[in-house]
């Protein structure tokens, strides 16, 4: 697995669930995300009213499934969790909603990996709090309307564009969650340590901001690798110093680049001149899937641009050049 990979390992989903924040006030970074979100949530409170359906969209590891957990913290009510892939049926989806009290909160994570059969249930659910159900079969097959309690669905998706447009404009309130700056990302990382019992200095939690790629969940594994470093090699403190030498031996480079993210950028510079070059070449290239490549490799060398996406394909900017040590072309995109 790579180290620096966002979506969650098993070993973060038993971290994770005690690191994270419970309250908005915890919730590091996204200011405009947090700003509208308090207004909508003491709106609905105030009105004694469910809070608006909300969708969540970003790239993975950011806290989508985090800030599901506040916005029910916060509203004071229960939350379920569930993703898209899990509910098969349309029976599996009704007895979820049936099952919430006023007000609940339900997260349906990778809502885009709905099947079409449970989203057709979804519709009238969020838009009406009533859900149609078959009763028998055959002939005396019937369907009778269920009422549902008023309840808040939070969907997460880590692409906008994959959901279905009868889907996306069923959400009064969308948010893009959008990759973290070092230093809110080092506020998250003194967090988690003290959190963890971990000895961190500010230098220390800087230069795991740095390689953490924008990314939270990232940010927290790499504190716990190199935890393992500090306790063997340096007496359990994390400084800088330390910090650097443990990143240095897991291979994640001062930009956070793996070896994955290297050979990419090594791929189109050397093979393809630098691009453009379609994302399908690329992904059989180096023997990874094309939606692996789009939503969880990319992402990040497009915003920090190391990467363009063009109408005609992936092009390797100036900085990829230098970052890769190699002299940049006069003609490829800056
Ligand atoms: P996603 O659902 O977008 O994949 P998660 O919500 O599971 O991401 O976040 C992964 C981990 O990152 C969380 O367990 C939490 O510890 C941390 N995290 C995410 N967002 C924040 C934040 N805004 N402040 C502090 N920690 C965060």
């Amino acid at each position: 697995d790579r180290l620096i990979a966002p979506v969650a390992t098993r070993e973060d989903d038993a971290v994770d669930a005690s690191l994270r924040p419970k309250r908005l006030a915890d919730y590091l970074g996204q200011q405009p995300v947090k700003e509208q979100m308090q207004i909508y949530i003491d709106a609905a409170k105030g009105r004694s009213e469910a809070l608006d359906h909300v969708l969540i969209f970003g790239p993975p590891g950011l806290g989508k499934t985090t800030l599901s957990h506040v916005i029910a913290n916060e509203l004071g009510v229960s939350l379920r969790v569930t993703s898209g892939p899990v509910i098969e049926r349309a029976g599996d989806l009704a007895a979820l909603l049936t099952n919430l009290q006023p007000h609940d909160v339900l997260f349906i994570d990778e809502i885009h990996r709905l099947s079409p059969v449970v989203e057709e249930v979804l519709y009238p659910a969020m838009e009406d709090f009533q859900i149609d159900i078959m009763i028998g079969e055959g002939p005396a097959a019937r369907s009778i309307k269920l009422d549902l309690p008023p309840f808040t669905l939070v969907g997460a998706t880590t692409r906008a564009g994959l959901l279905t447009a009868p889907l996306r404009d069923r959400f009064g309130i969308v948010q893009r969650l959008e990759f973290y700056s070092a230093d809110e990302l080092a506020h998250i990382v003194k967090r988690s340590a003290q959190i963890l019992g971990i000895q961190c200095v500010d230098e220390g939690a800087a230069e795991i901001a740095r390689r953490a790629r924008g990314t939270p969940r990232i940010a927290n594994r790499l504190l716990r690798r190199v935890r393992d470093y500090a306790q063997v090699r340096a007496g359990g403190v994390i400084n800088g110093e330390v910090a650097s030498a443990a990143m240095q031996m897991l291979k994640v480079d001062p930009e956070g680049f793996d070896d994955l993210d290297r050979r990419l950028l090594h791929l189109i510079i050397e093979n393809f001149d630098g691009g453009p070059v379609g994302v399908e070449s690329l992904a059989a290239a180096l023997s990874e899937e094309r939606g692996t490549l789009e939503d969880v490799i990319e992402p990040y060398l497009i915003q920090q641009g190391f990467l363009v996406r063009s109408a005609r394909g992936r092009m390797a900017t100036h900085k990829a050049y230098r970052h890769m040590g190699f002299k940049p072309k006069s003609r490829e995109a800056s």
